[in-house]
């Protein structure tokens, strides 16, 4: 997103509008920018130094890390800052900075719902919608069973 440095009057100009998801650079399988990204930005000059305060708004498209299923998540970074020295150049460009901050808001372990159940581990039935017949992990049983035996003896 490049925005014309020249044309930004003494008071500040402020600009909205939206981006392609794509200027992201980001699409694998498990996270993608399908959405635009909208902004909402003041744009000031004040001597040399261009200063861009504002929101960002997109939906990523996550893969869920339990049921593995894709879902969409909202990301809003509510404080966007650029802090730029001009060197006479007309133009700025901010894709980067949007980038970056776009990127940070991105969850560390992608979670459909808090209350995903996931995938059966034995069967990989997906938990939320049905039951498998699996029994519970079979884990803590067999310690169980180690107790008790050590309690026999
Ligand atoms: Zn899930
Ligand atoms: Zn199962």
């Amino acid at each position: 997103m490049k925005i014309n440095v020249k044309r930004i009057p003494p008071a500040g100009e402020r600009l909205t509008g939206v981006e392609a998801g794509w200027i992201m650079e980001l699409d694998t399988p498990d996270t993608q920018f399908l959405h635009e990204i909208a902004y909402d930005l003041l744009a000031q000059v004040q001597g040399l130094t261009l200063l861009v305060t504002g929101t960002l708004r997109t939906t990523a498209t996550l893969r869920c890390s339990r049921c593995l299923k894709m879902f969409e998540q909202l990301l809003v970074v509510r404080e966007f800052v650029v802090h730029r020295q001009l060197h006479g150049e007309d133009f700025a460009d901010l894709t980067a900075d949007i980038r970056e901050d776009i990127l940070l808001e991105l969850p560390q372990r992608a979670l459909c719902g808090a209350q995903c159940k996931g995938l059966c581990p034995d069967c990989g039935q997906d938990l939320n919608e049905a039951r498998c017949g699996c029994r519970p992990r079979a884990d803590a049983g067999r310690w169980a069973v180690l107790d008790q035996l050590k309690l026999k003896r």
